[in-house]
């Protein structure tokens, strides 16, 4: 293993050659059934035709200007993007944690043309918003925070899923600007909230005058069953952020903003020398038109159901198994005891997953998969499962 790297990662040993749709080969010539998909990004699978074809045509055409200029496959990617979100405008970014910091820079200047010289803004217990100062004084995990103090200061915290913990913030203090939420936190282990928390958060946003601002980076893009969570609850946010799979793999983020919120950032206020270039914005652009043509909101409801009825009816009453939940293809397996070693176990078998929060095990896999593969993957997960706790 090479010696040149920082050891921010500890990486499994094990490295993959190539891919093909829901599959990996490793270097020894091994196939596995990816239900990680890159963490959420390869939502069309890998080397999927479009996206290679999108992204060789590009490369062969035009790579990179600058947003000194007018960018062409910018403004089209950002015309879809609004299209399918009711969203109004967009800002583009390379990754999910600037998508986050241009919405937290976002907040603070809607706060201080209202005359609010501190803005702070309500984050919740369990979240996950990046690695940067900012996106990790947001995320609620201690975690990701111990070492890196002092933290970015305007963050106020409210357990997850307690509408009214939110709203004895916003009686104690006059500085709230914004609510940042997850529809669904994924690193926090698929945690689903009640079906009416976002449209409670909506409507004390209004009440307050805070900006509703949803991080869809993990849900959004057709994971959940829709192009994006919030349209589960029938609202429409100020702001919402994405990243992962909108490219299926090349570096792209995007912070999208509606009515107040869609004018905020002016000339001279935010920025990026890569984001939205024409290279990454035309692989979008065929992320989202590939994604509409193969009706992969509705497929992964479907999909998402099939697994999650095929888990609670292997493992629901197995003792250790807590709770079994999903929504689309966001799906997780909490046991009673930690369960890391599984991510081992299901490799040797030839099926790529993840834990998280140290007892759940999350399922996110390509949302081209098949009644067979969605099948597949049950039933390996339910034998690893039931061994695991069997000992
Ligand atoms: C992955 C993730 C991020 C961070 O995205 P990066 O591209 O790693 O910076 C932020 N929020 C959520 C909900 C995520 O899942």
């Amino acid at each position: 293993m090479t010696e040149t790297l920082m050891r921010t990662y500890k990486p499994q040993p094990l490295s993959f050659d190539k891919g093909e749709g829901i599959w990996l080969w490793d270097d020894q010539g091994n196939k596995y059934l990816d239900a990680v998909s890159g963490i959420a990004v390869c939502g069309l699978g890998h080397a999927h035709p479009a996206v290679a074809e999108a992204l060789c045509e590009q490369g062969r055409t035009l790579i990179h200007t600058s947003n000194l200029y007018q960018v062409t496959q910018q403004q089209q990617l950002a015309d879809r993007l609004c299209a399918i979100s009711g969203m109004d405008r967009v800002f583009f970014s390379n990754s999910g944690a600037e998508a986050n910091e241009a919405a937290i820079k976002l907040a603070r200047l809607y706060g201080h043309n209202k005359g609010i010289d501190t803005p702070e803004i309500i984050v919740m217990e369990g979240s996950f918003h990046g690695r940067t100062m900012a996106t990790l004084s947001a995320t609620g995990s201690r975690k990701v925070q111990a070492g890196f103090e002092p933290l970015v200061k305007g963050f106020v915290r409210a357990p997850f899923n307690d509408l009214e913990a939110i709203r004895a913030i916003g009686q104690n203090s006059r500085n709230v600007v914004a609510v940042l939420v997850e529809p669904v936190q994924g690193e926090g282990g698929i945690q689903i909230p009640a079906t009416d928390y976002l449209n409670g958060i909506r409507e004390l946003c209004n009440e307050h005058g805070w900006l509703m601002m949803l991080d869809e980076i993990q849900t959004g893009m057709c994971r959940s069953g829709h192009w994006f969570a919030f349209q589960h609850n029938n609202i429409q946010p100020d702001v919402m952020t994405l990243a992962k799979s909108l490219g299926n793999g090349v570096p792209i983020g995007a912070c999208l903003g509606k009515g107040v919120a869609a004018d905020i950032l002016q000339p001279g206020t935010h920025g990026s020398t890569f984001g939205g270039n024409p290279l990454v914005s035309r692989v979008a652009r065929t992320v989202i038109d590939t994604l509409e043509h193969n009706q992969s909101a509705s497929h992964a409801a479907d999909m998402g159901k099939r697994i999650l009825t095929g888990l609670q009816q292997a493992l629901q009453d197995i003792d250790g198994v807590t709770d079994i939940r999903g929504m689309g293809l966001l799906l997780g397996i909490e046991l009673e005891q930690p369960c890391a070693e599984l991510v081992d176990r299901a490799r040797d078998r030839g099926l790529l997953i993840n834990v998280t929060a140290e007892r759940v095990i999350r399922l996110l896999p390509p949302l081209i998969i098949t009644e067979q593969d969605a099948d597949q993957i049950v039933a390996i997960v339910c034998e690893l499962v039931r061994e695991f706790l069997s000992h």
